[in-house]
């Protein structure tokens, strides 16, 4: 598993995490072109990602998810009420309600051939959570 910072801090939050066979982002918080030029940086493409996981609707958690969603068709997960929270952000605009998959914390789910488990984190913001991700056991007997 590989973790990459596309960005970080007040200005925006923009992580890829990865195997050899498939990464997600985990929020979008700088622009999407801004994004694109960093995965860019490190041998990626944005039409690659599987999807995008958003801890919370903060500005600078969601900045290019919009963007992203509408020129890829990226799938967006988060907790329903984040979801919603985002609705309400004007800048974002118009995301395809097919995108949106709502999420439970403590209920894993999987990503390509990652496992995502979704914890609740204590912040101000609608039901924030963060993301562990792992990697099944593959060996097989
Ligand atoms: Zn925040």
């Amino acid at each position: 598993m590989e973790l990459c910072s596309i960005a970080s801090g007040s200005s925006g939050n923009c992580i890829c995490v990865g195997t050899q066979e498939s990464h997600l982002l985990v929020d979008a918080g700088i622009s999407g072109k801004r994004i694109e030029t960093g995965l860019n940086s490190v041998g990626l493409k944005t039409s690659e990602m599987k999807a995008i996981l958003v801890t919370h609707e903060h500005i600078d958690h969601i900045a290019g998810l919009g963007v992203l969603a509408r020129r890829y068709g990226l799938p967006i997960y988060g907790t329903q009420a984040t979801l919603d929270a985002i609705r309400m952000v004007k800048s974002v605009g118009k995301i395809d309600q097919d995108l949106l998959h709502p999420i439970i914390p403590e209920q894993e789910f999987p990503i390509g051939d990652m496992i995502v488990h979704p914890i609740s984190i204590s912040h101000d913001a609608a039901d924030p959570v963060a993301y562990i991700m792992k990697t099944e056991d593959k060996k097989s007997v």
